[in-house]
């Protein structure tokens, strides 16, 4: 846990008291730091008060006596609607912060290296913490994934916090400062809190802000928002900016597609043989945690080697279990088109199954993709419609559930694929209809399919 002593003397409302709300509370509590806190669900609530939390209705807070509002990034504290704790605190002229930002206050010795972007965060994040920990490096892997930033350990001078940040976490920073900041891309997302795309791009620049010479940030340059940002932090003196970018060479950048990478100075890394970063879309994350560990001075040959021990993280094509020459992969976390397409596009035989909560636009956006696929099984809500878009185009089976499908899926492919190929869950919907959420949905997939007859095991035991 984080020592917050440095805060001595200040006094904080804590909004929202789940995973990081409850780490804040036992933080500063633990450093005899006065704060009061808030959750609107009385089951979360209740847990705060039986980890010593003073729990105390917002509406009778004095705000003069207190420091800043520390918010959870989940609820809103300016669109759609702020909620009301944050419009008092702020009519009291209160700053709304992190628990990221305490963070920073607390560490400010410690190295920061600071990963955003709409995807990829979690596992470019992953990523660069499993090197530096291959690297012999002190250094701890949170915020947004695994542990709340105030959970993490201590590390004081020369520390490595490797942090992954959302766009509501950034806009709650004010003193936060990346020694190395990467921005892997940027696509419309979370519009209703952001008010527009442009919005959303402002918040999330806030991983630039505060940087200065001698700093460094990895920018990826696959949409056009992004190139922007590049150009504008390229622009400023002392940072160096190293852009990434698919497939062609980039001056001071680096250059990657599926499988490999080529470094500004030539050295080229190929990592086809890493199983768990399949697709351009990994070699892009691939990529930035190497120019972010190069910056750092881990020695090539370690890097390469932390690249090809990554276990990957759940639910993102995930290969959890082999029938003979047919592989079985769960990408829960893929609940949209944008995700599958990365899934679609990184496998040549296809066994797909699909469905769920659609979101808009189904699945007419993976036309494109359809060539590499034998069949579809579809599942859940969005059966009907996905049947509709798949007709003439693709041969489907209408399954039901998951259990129905896997089981579909695994005696066609086993029936009748040639060579190589794979049973995919990558459903390109929300998880809701049938699940509590897309890691509930994964982890029934991985039981499923490890439960197969003659299933070998594959990736972590989880
Ligand atoms: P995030 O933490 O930003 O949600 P993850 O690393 O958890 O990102 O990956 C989530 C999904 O996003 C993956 O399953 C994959 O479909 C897609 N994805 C991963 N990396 C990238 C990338 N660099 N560009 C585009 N899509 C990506």
């Amino acid at each position: 846990m984080i020592d917050l002593a440095v805060l001595e003397g200040s006094s904080f409302v804590v909004l929202g008291l789940a995973r990081s709300g409850l780490a804040t509370v036992r933080a500063l509590k633990a450093a005899g730091i006065e704060c009061v806190a808030w959750d609107d669900n009385a089951a979360s609530r209740e847990a705060a008060a039986q980890a010593g939390a003073r729990v105390t209705d917002p509406a009778t807070i004095d705000w003069a006596g207190i420091t800043a509002l520390v918010i959870s990034p989940g609820i809103p504290s300016t669109l759609p609607v702020p909620h009301p704790v944050a419009v008092a605190a702020r009519a009291a002229g209160k700053p709304i912060i992190c628990d990221v930002e305490l963070l920073a206050r607390a560490q400010p010795e410690a190295i920061f290296v600071a990963i955003t972007g709409t995807n990829g965060k979690s596992t470019t994040t992953a990523l660069i913490g499993h090197i530096l920990q291959q690297a012999g490096l002190r250094c701890q892997v949170g915020g947004n994934i695994g542990r709340g930033a105030l959970d993490l350990d201590p590390l004081g001078k020369g520390g490595l916090y490797v942090l992954e940040l959302s766009s509501y976490q950034l806009e709650l920073l004010q003193t936060f400062r990346a020694n190395v900041a990467v921005w892997l891309n940027i696509t419309p997302d979370h519009i209703d809190r952001h008010g527009d795309l442009a919005g959303y791009v402002a918040a999330k620049k806030n991983i630039f802000a505060r940087q200065r010479a001698g700093d460094c940030a990895v920018i990826g340059v696959e949409d056009e928002p992004s190139r922007e940002v590049e150009r504008q932090i390229a622009a400023r003196p002392g940072i160096a900016c190293i852009p990434v970018a698919l497939d062609r060479p980039v001056a001071n950048g680096i250059s990657y597609r599926a499988g490999l990478l080529v470094d500004a100075d030539g050295y080229t890394v190929d990592f086809s043989d890493v199983l768990t970063l399949p697709g351009d879309h990994n070699a892009q994350n691939a990529a930035c945690a190497w120019a972010v560990c190069r910056w750092l001075d881990v020695p090539r040959e370690t890097i390469v080697a932390g690249m090809k021990t990554y276990a990957g993280l759940p639910h993102r094509q995930e290969r959890v279990a082999a029938v003979g020459n047919i592989v079985y992969i769960n990408d829960s976390k893929a609940t949209n088109a944008d995700a599958t397409a990365r899934a679609l596009s990184s496998y040549d035989d296809i066994y797909w199954i699909l469905g769920g909560q659609a979101k808009e636009g189904g699945v007419a956006p993976l036309a494109s993709y359809f060539d590499r696929i034998r069949h579809a099984f579809l599942i859940g809500e969005a059966t009907e419609l996905f049947a509709g878009q798949l007709e003439g185009n693709l041969p489907f089976s209408r399954c039901g559930d998951l259990q129905s499908a896997l089981d579909a899926a695994h005696a066609m492919a086993q029936r009748e694929a040639k060579g190589p190929a794979v049973v995919l869950l990558s459903p390109a919907c929300a998880s809701w209809d049938q699940w509590k959420s897309y890691e509930h949905r994964g982890d029934a997939f991985r039981a499923m399919a490890r439960a197969l007859p003659g299933a070998e095991i594959l990736g972590r035991a989880a």
